[in-house]
This record gives C-alpha cells, sequence and structure tokens, in this order.
C-alpha cells in the first residue's frame, strides 16, 4: 500500500523518540562540557590573576629585605605595600635609595618571583606630590616595545615608589596558554564527535529510506507478476487452445502486465541515469497543444481503467503556441502531473489547460482529487517523498514522479505552483518562462 511505505524525511527521523532523546542528551552532555571547560578558565584566571598580585607582593617584600627603605620594626608590612588598582603598587620608601639601586635590586626580586613582564617604577616625593623620576625595565621575554604613558598619581603623605605592570593582562593571559590549548582540543573533540553522531545518525537515516525503497520497489513489482503468474498458469492448460477468446484475453493481460513493468523500470533507469548529472535538454519547438494531446493519449489506459473525464482547455490565441522546450521531458513531466491525478481522485475529472500570466506560460493539470494539506506541499518534490495518509486511499508509487518533474522545469529554468485543498482538489501549473517562446 503507498500508505505502509510512506517516505521519512531526516526530519521525520529526528522526530523518532530515541533518536530524539539521543540527540537531546549528546547536546546536553556537550553544552555541561563547555560550560564547566569556561568555569575552569575563569577560575584559573582569577588563580593566576592572584598569583601575580602575590608575587609582587613577595618581591617588594624581598625588596625591603634587600635594601633598607623603612623601618620595619616600626610598620607592618601590609601598611606599607598598597594595590590601588589592577596594574599599579605601590610601596612606602622613607629612606630614600638611588632610583638605579631600586631598579637593580627589584628587577632581581621580579625575576625571582617569576614576575616576567615589563614595568614602570615611578619615585613619588611626598614634598613634591609628583613623581621624580621614572625607570622602565624591561622584561627579557618582552614582545612589547616601552610606551611612554602618563602614570595615574595616587597622593599620600609619605614618600613611595609606583610600580606599574602595562602588559600584566595580556602576561597573565599568556600564562594561561596550556590551558587555553587544552580547551581548544577538548572542543574540537567534541565538535569532532558531534559531527560523526550527525554522519553515523545520517548514515542510518540514508540506509532506512533505501529500505522504504527497497519494499515499495517490491509492491510495486509483486502485483503485476503475480497476475501473469496466474495468467501464465491459465494458459499452460490443456483445454486453452479450443478456447481462441480466453487464450487472447490472458496473452492481452500478460502483455499488459509486461509493458507495465517495463515502462515502470525505464522510468526508474532515466530516474537514476538523470540523477547523476544535469538533465540534457534538446530543444525544439514544441507546440504545446499537440504535447498535451499526446500526453493524454499516453495515459489513456489508465483514463479508461478510472472511468475518467480529462478535458483540454485552450484559449483561442494560445491553440499554437509553441515553446522551445525539450519534448520528450516535457510530455513525461505532463505525463507524471496526469497519472498523479488520475490515481489520487476517486471519479477523476480532470483539466488541463495552457494559460499565461505574467508574461509566461503556463501549463496547468487540475484534478478533483484528495487534495494535499499545506504542510506537505513544500517536502512533494523531495525524493521519494509520498504524502503520509493512513489508510485513505491505497496508491502505488515511488514518491520520485514529482522530484522528476521538478527537474524537467528546472531544466527549463520554469518553476512549479500547486494549488491544492484537501478533498477539494489540486492543480499543478508548470510555469515556463517566456524566453522559450521564441
Ligand atoms: P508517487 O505518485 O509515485 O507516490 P510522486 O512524486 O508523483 O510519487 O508524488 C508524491 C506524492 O505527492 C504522492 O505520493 C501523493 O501523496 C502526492 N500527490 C502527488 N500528486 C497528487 C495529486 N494530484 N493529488 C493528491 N496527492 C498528490
Amino acid at each position: 500500500m503507498g500508505s505502509k511505505f510512506a517516505y521519512r524525511s531526516l526530519s521525520d527521523y529526528m522526530r523518532s523518540s530515541t533518536l530524539r532523546w539521543l540527540v537531546l542528551l549528546a547536546s546536553i552532555l556537550i553544552m555541561l562540557i563547555m560550560t564547566v571547560q569556561l568555569f575552569w578558565l575563569n577560575k584559573v584566571y582569577s588563580f593566576e590573576q592572584k598569583t601575580f598580585n602575590t608575587n609582587v607582593v613577595k618581591s617588594i617584600r624581598g625588596l625591603y629585605e634587600d635594601l633598607d627603605l623603612v623601618d620595619t620594626r616600626v610598620h607592618h608590612l601590609q601598611d606599607l605595600i598598597e594595590h590601588p588598582s589592577t596594574d599599579y603598587f605601590l610601596f612606602r620608601v622613607d629612606n630614600f635609595h638611588t632610583e638605579d639601586s631600586i631598579a637593580y635590586y627589584l628587577q632581581h626580586e621580579l625575576n625571582d618571583f617569576d614576575v616576567l613582564t615589563d614595568v614602570y617604577i615611578a619615585y613619588y616625593d611626598a614634598g613634591r606630590t609628583s613623581y621624580k623620576d621614572t625607570t622602565y625595565i624591561t622584561a627579557a621575554a618582552s614582545r612589547y616595545p616601552p610606551s611612554i604613558i602618563n602614570l595615574a598619581v595616587y597622593h599620600r603623605n609619605f614618600s613611595y615608589v609606583l610600580l606599574y605592570f602595562p602588559h600584566r593582562n595580556k602576561y597573565v593571559l599568556q600564562q594561561m596558554n596550556f590551558w587555553f590549548i587544552s580547551s581548544a582540543i577538548v572542543f574540537v573533540v567534541l565538535i569532532g564527535l558531534a559531527v560523526i553522531l550527525f554522519f553515523f545518525y545520517r548514515q542510518r537515516f540514508l540506509a532506512e529510506i533505501q529500505k522504504d525503497f527497497v519494499n515499495n520497489f517490491t509492491h510495486e513489482f509483486k502485483t503485476p507478476l503475480a497476475v501473469m503468474k496466474i495468467s501464465a498458469e491459465v494458459l499452460l492448460q490443456d483445454k486453452i487452445t479450443a478456447q481462441p477468446d480466453r487464450l487472447r484475453k490472458y496473452a492481452t493481460i500478460i502483455e499488459n502486465q509486461t509493458q507495465h513493468l517495463q515502462d515502470q523500470v525505464e522510468r526508474l533507469l532515466q530516474i537514476a541515469r538523470s540523477d547523476r548529472k544535469d538533465l540534457p535538454i534538446e530543444k525544439k519547438q514544441v507546440a504545446l497543444k499537440d504535447l498535451i494531446e499526446q500526453a493524454v493519449a499516453k495515459v489513456q489506459p489508465l483514463i479508461d481503467e478510472k472511468k475518467a473525464e480529462v478535458n483540454i482547455q485552450v484559449d483561442e490565441e494560445l491553440q499554437n503556441i509553441a515553446l522551445s522546450a525539450d519534448r520528450a521531458h516535457l510530455e513525461l513531466a505532463i505525463v507524471n502531473l496526469l497519472e498523479n491525478a488520475l490515481k489520487f481522485s476517486a471519479k477523476p475529472h480532470i483539466i488541463v489547460s495552457i494559460g499565461e500570466e505574467e508574461g509566461n506560460i503556463y501549463i496547468s493539470i487540475k484534478d478533483n482529487g484528495i487534495g494535499i494539506e499545506k504542510k506537505y506541499q513544500k517536502r512533494l518534490f523531495q525524493k521519494f517523498y509520498r504524502v503520509p495518509t493512513g489508510d485513505v486511499h491505497n496508491v502505488k508509487g515511488f514518491g520520485l514522479g514529482l522530484n522528476f518533474v521538478k527537474r524537467i522545469i528546472d531544466a527549463h529554468h520554469g518553476t512549479i505552483k500547486i494549488n491544492s485543498l484537501p478533498g477539494i482538489g489540486t492543480e499543478f501549473r508548470l510555469i515556463l518562462p517566456a524566453t522559450l517562446n521564441s
């Protein structure tokens, strides 16, 4: 049954509950790992910032031990060192030493405590309330040239030495290189996993489509073969030679069924062949009315079988309209649409017409069949798509016809319009560009 092997699109497949849960779980897991990763990066960043501060304070403490800058018996160390803003430190100096000696000792202390970034050193004179002198120490591995800046001034009623680290943040981030690289690896691995997961399920989905197709295919071929077998059995009966009418009847059945199978195989082959490349279009002048009449003649057996009524309606001025098109392909497109119109209508009344729309020519095939719900309409042209109709109709097919029609019309740079109402009928309009009309 047509409905039994209804096509499943990727999104249908994604809707299947196991897969939905799996995808959801994988997404949550990936998000979770990424969040944890970001959380850790943030933690490491704070830790590196703290370590930097501690190391600077340790270096200053070392300096106090190296040089007799204040009377440490009177002052507590924490009262002597300030950290007024991220990049600035200042420490009190009561007994002045030359700039050079402070810079010299400080450089060693900073090196010892792994503070390997450039630093400005300025001496603040409480008497003059300004910086007396500045020295710029370039770290051995510094990547940045020294720049002239206006140092922030912190007014105090004592003299102090100001330390300013112009590249502090970049330096801290540099220290985190290992973490960044490992995070990047984790991200890449996760994304890789997600991609593998996607392809794995896509593969499974394609396998499902293939299975659907094989089911459809077997189903399509089973009935004619069964009919032929029965007919052959009748023909094998001894008395059949005495009944020429019966003989002719069953031979005709076999012939019709063979023809039907041949047509199906030919159609599948044609689709398979054309699938690999663009449709080869051989254009010549095609009289449209004539083309439609021939297409209708092709489906005459089906028209008779369904006792259908098919009307061809062409306005007077379009009676002789001809387009530059591929005759065989265009006829096949119309035949496909006619077959569908006949298949999907209980008592088919089909109107085939030629008209003009916005300067373009169209061929319309209109039926009074079961119609197609709006939500299915945009997927009709996908390969293997068949509207899931439950058990409403029992119509055979592969879901390839409309896909082929679309490819034919695309090759002519045309468009297809669908007007359809469930229970009322469907109209397919093949709109061919006016440029073909030459
Ligand atoms: P097939 O007819 O072999 O199933 P098609 O690609 O020709 O494949 O059509 C795809 C689906 O579109 C059909 O299965 C049917 O559900 C729907 N369809 C096509 N034409 C009509 C029509 N005239 N009326 C109602 N449904 C249609």
